[in-house]
């Protein structure tokens, strides 16, 4: 099992799109494995590739969350062809923790991608999945769920980001200040 670590925003590789795979290889099904096994570690519903530093069309989702793990669904070249429908949906993203925020999604999508034996595939989604759907081919295009709000929209949620990155680190420092204290206090 390999744990990964996530790309949190900002950095380049989120926002930068990321390239076919012309052959489903062994290298291509590791880094699938890197995903699912970092994605529920997470945990998650979805990660696309540049989301641990990989600038290749790869994503996976699994809607049925961590405990359950029974939806998995592998994304290579994945293509919406079809979506129709609105619906609103509070999304958050591994790359921006504790930000929650609704954002307009169509309510239903096609989806064609190829799964880890190189195999074309058909997914019909609606609401959570073809959610999760759209957010994570979003990833694999350099677009993030801030990039789907309002401009005034996007700069209130950046600016609730930006403190919770300080509180982040502030939890960081904190935990390795008690974890020191308690070495001294032996
Ligand atoms: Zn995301």
């Amino acid at each position: 099992m390999t744990v990964r670590e996530i790309v949190l925003y900002p950095n380049d590789v989120l926002t930068t799109p990321t390239e076919p795979v012309a052959e489903v290889d062994d290298e291509i099904r590791q880094l699938v494995r890197d995903l699912v096994d970092t994605m529920y570690d997470a945990p998650g519903v979805g990660l696309a590739a540049p989301q641990i530093g990989v600038l290749k069309r790869v994503a996976v989702i699994d809607v049925s969350g961590p405990e359950e793990r029974s939806d998995l669904k592998v994304l290579i070249n994945p293509q919406i062809i079809d979506r129709k429908g609105a619906i609103t949906w509070e999304e958050g993203c591994l790359s921006f923790p504790r930000l929650y925020e609704k954002i307009d999604r169509a309510h239903d999508v096609v989806i064609r991608a190829l799964n880890e034996h190189g195999e074309t595939y058909e997914i019909e989604a609606s609401e959570l999945l073809a959610v999760a759907l759209q957010h994570e081919i979003d990833h694999l295009d350099g677009v993030l769920f801030i990039d789907r709000m309002s401009h005034l929209k996007r700069r209130r949620a950046l600016k609730k980001y930006k403190k919770i990155l300080e509180d982040l680190e502030n939890d960081e420092e904190s935990e390795d200040a008690s974890f020191t204290s308690g070495l001294t206090g032996e």
